[in-house]
This record gives structure tokens, sequence and C-alpha cells, in this order.
């Protein structure tokens, strides 16, 4: 049976007999013998294998197994005298699956730019860099589960296509099954949706929130964790276009209980991803960002500074420093405000509550104030805005009035109103960008980088 190389390094033993599979990472050949470093994608490090002359075919094969190539090794494990090794292969059999023309295989052992990565972006997984990162990722995505499946919240799946533009969160693709060429119109020149596959315009979704807050209303505590759409049109290190988002919504809930669990759940992220990916994670911090470790370490063991909107614009007036946006009180905080709070005046991450009501969704819960609602956000040295949330409007005739109050048309809101008829409970919950939390742990500078495929603007290839 074929092992696993991380498996081999940590537990393999002297004279122990296996098979690998991976591909070729370096060659060095010498007189009598060739090493070859094999990764498989299970660790940063790959494994060495020894091939020496007694090897079937030696010379052929030593030829074949080029940067890149695909191969089988079978063979003994032998304590390794190198440095920084614990253990080496010795191959008794090797067969190549597939070569790598050097002339041609574009990655070559040297240092390549992230930006020539991206344009071939089906080989730049087989780097030490974009590896690592997927394997955070994933340890990522399945310490999420583990978090919120330990609590006994339920995974639930919201759709990808909605008729609801929901909240405004952000542009939405439309998604239609209309020839572009020749679109039915009403006698009025209008595009005729009765007749599109739905029957009313329909887009690809920007935020399961309104579809988890209808399941945590039968479920009490509930989670979405899958890929939402924004048609952004801005080309930043910090947006997609198809990015995945974790969506936990609690009935019997306020903001404080929100707050509490945002900020129990990146600690956890953070503590399990260092327990699963110590190696990726050292390696992020000696040659990404130095301070990543650091950056994890005062998220698990530093409370989160949680402070109002009114209380943040107080701060941010009085810095002395000069900022590119107006900080005014109404205005929305811009990423250089919540840099400047979480970077240099707490040096944690943050929590901003209470917004102003002119600048945040209609859905969020109206303080006795009027002036503001019951908002957070959690924003993160280096990447600003990391989490977005909210205690909902639980009572009906306000949630009635806000919703006209912002030019929407309740009718289309209706089964969401239902929620506040029948039933209804104060309740909270939060989005997190997931790939903003990976750029976040991991110290990458863009986030097209996080993400195997990224889509964005001019940006769909592979
Ligand atoms: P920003 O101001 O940074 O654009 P937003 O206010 O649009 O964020 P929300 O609508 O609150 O963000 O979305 C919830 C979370 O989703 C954000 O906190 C962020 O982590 C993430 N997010 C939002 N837009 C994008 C995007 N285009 N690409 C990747 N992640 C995103
Ligand atoms: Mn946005």
């Amino acid at each position: 049976m074929t092992r696993r190389i991380a498996d081999l390094l940590r537990n393999g033993q002297p004279d122990e007999s296996v098979k690998i599979q991976g591909w070729v990472r370096t060659k060095r050949e010498l007189k009598e013998f060739a090493f070859v470093e094999v990764n498989d994608g299970s660790s940063l490090a790959g494994l060495q294998v020894v091939l020496n002359q007694d090897l079937p075919d030696y010379a052929n094969v030593v030829k074949r197994l080029n940067t890149g190539a695909s191969v089988a090794v079978s063979g003994v494990l032998v304590a390794s005298p190198a440095k920084g090794q614990r253990i080496e292969l010795k191959a008794e059999t090797a067969t190549v699956y597939g070569e790598a023309d050097p002339q041609t295989y574009p990655l070559q052992k040297k240092r390549h730019s992230f930006e020539f990565l991206r344009e071939i972006g089906h080989l730049r997984s087989r780097t030490n860099t974009l590896s690592a990162v997927f394997r955070v990722r994933n340890a990522c995505a399945n310490a999420i589960h583990q978090f919120f499946q330990e609590q006994g919240f339920l995974w639930i799946h919201t759709p990808i296509i909605t008729a609801s533009d929901a909240e405004g969160a952000g542009e939405m693709f439309a998604v239609t099954s209309f020839n572009l060429k020749d679109v039915p119109r009403t006698d009025a020149q209008e595009i005729d949706y009765s007749q599109d596959f739905f029957g009313k315009p329909a887009y690809l979704t920007v935020s399961g929130q309104l579809e988890a807050e209808v399941m945590a209303m039968a479920f009490s505590n509930v989670y979405t964790f899958g890929p939402t759409f924004r048609a952004e049109n801005s080309n930043t290190s910090r947006h997609l276009a198809e990015f995945w988002m974790v969506e936990p919504e609690m009935a019997f809930c306020d903001l404080g209980g929100n707050m509490d669990l945002a900020e129990a759940f990146l600690k956890h992220l953070f503590k399990s991803v260092l327990e699963t990916c110590p190696e990726d994670m050292e390696f992020f911090n000696q040659r990404i960002d130095n301070s990543v470790l650091a950056t994890a370490d005062n998220i698990i063991n530093n409370q989160f500074e949680r402070l109002t909107y009114t209380e943040a614009i107080a701060l941010l007036e009085k810095a002395d420093k000069t900022f590119e946006f107006p900080v005014k009180w109404g205005l929305d905080l811009q990423s250089e405000h919540e840099r400047y709070l979480a970077e240099e005046v707490f040096k944690k991450p943050v929590i901003v509550t209470d917004y102003p009501t002119e600048i945040k969704a209609f859905y969020m819960r109206l303080n006795d104030d009027e002036k503001t609602v019951r908002a957070m956000d959690i924003l993160a040295p280096k990447i600003g805005e990391i989490i977005g949330g909210s205690q909902r409007e639980e009572r009906l005739d306000v949630l009635q009035r806000r919703i006209q109050e912002q030019g929407l048309n309740p009718d289309d809101y209706w089964w969401y109103l239902d929620l506040r008829r029948y039933g209804t409970v104060p309740h909270a919950g939060f989005g997190l960008g997931f790939e903003r939390l990976v750029q976040f742990m991991t110290g990458m500078g863009n986030i097209r980088d996080v993400i195997p495929f990224p889509r964005a603007p001019l940006t769909v290839e592979f």
C-alpha cells in the first residue's frame, strides 16, 4: 500500500519497506547514484529518495526523473546521514508515470513571483507556498466544521441562485437562460423576465444570511459555509468575485453572545491550525510575513478590544495622523481607519459595535436611540474587516418601517417578515470571509493566492 510522505517523515522507521508516489521537486546526480526529492502534497518537506546503480534500468530512470515528473518508488527506509532529515528512501524499484520536459516545464527550481504563478494556476499548487496555503485552508475549513458541530450547530446549505437581491450587500451577477442575442421584451420594450427560467430576475447569492435566519427559527443554531458572489469591479488584494463565507445564525442570542461566539471561533481556528499545520505556519512566518506566529499568539491569548462606533470615531478624530478619507460621525469606516484602530491603537483585533443606522442594512436591530443599530465588525491588523455581523431586528413593526425607509419593497420580503409574525425571537449572526481569514492566518498579501482558482475582474481562466 502506498504511504503518504507526511506520515513517513513523522512515523517511518529504518528498515521499513514502503512505497510512495508523487512528483519530483529536485534531482541531484552524482557518479554512482542520484538523489531525488519527491513531494506528494501531504507536507511541505518531500522525501529524499536515493537511487543507485542496482536499480533496474538505472540510467534511463534517472534521466527521466526531472523536476515535475511523476513517479512511484518502492524501497526501504534508512536513517539519513544528511542534515535536516531523519530518514530517506533507498529505492528498489522506480516507475516513472509521466515525464516533465525541463525545456518547457515552468516550475524549475527558483523563486517565481506570485503574479507569474497566477498565470499557471494549473501548476502553481506544486510550489511550496501555494501547497502550504491550501493545506492551511483545508485545516481551517475542517476546524470551522469542528467548532460548530461540537457546539451543536446544524450545517445548512443555503441556495447559490436566489431571487432576493437581499440587503444590497454587493453588486450581483445575473443568472438567466435567455439567449442574450435575442432577449424577450415586453410591449414597453423592457426585458420580459416572465419568460426567463425562473419567471423573474435571479442572481448568484451575495450572502446566505436571510435563508440562515429561516433555518435558525427551526433549529436554533445553524451555520452556512459556502460560495458567495459579488460583481465588485474593484481590483483589490482583498476582494474576489467568488469567495467562501461562513455565516452562523443563532436564535435566542443578542449582540453580546454574537461577539463572544465570534471571538471564541477565531481563537479556536488559530489554535487548531497551529496544531495541525505547524510546519506550514512556520514556513509562512519565515518566508512570507514574520509576524504570522506572533499574530496567531495574539489572537489566541488576548481578549479582543470592544468599543462602539462612536468611541471609535472619537479615537480617530484624536489621531495624530492624516487619513485619506474623512472621519466624521455618520460616515463608514474605511480600511485605513480600521487598520489604524487594530494595528496602531490596540495592536490586536477590535470589535466595533453600534454603527449609524443609515450606513447599515435594514435587518440590523435598531437601538433605542434610533440613531444606531446593533451591528458589529471585527477588525484585524493588516486586513481590516474580517467579520461583519449584527443582532437582527425581531420586531415586525420596526422591521417593516426599516424596509420602507431604505426604499425596499416589503412584498419582496414577505417570507422574511413572516419569521417575525410567527414565533419571532431575538437572534444574531455574522459573516466571516473565509479567504480573508486564510490571508490573515498565512500573511499572504493577495487574496487571489489563497483560493485555488480565483475569480476576479477579467480573471476566470482555469
Ligand atoms: P468590504 O467592506 O471589505 O468590501 P463588506 O462590508 O462588503 O466588506 P460584508 O458584506 O459584511 O463585507 O461580508 C462579510 C464578510 O465577507 C466580510 O467581513 C469579508 O470578510 C468578506 N468579504 C466581503 N466581500 C468580499 C470579497 N469581495 N471577497 C472576499 N471576501 C469578502
Ligand atoms: Mn464590500
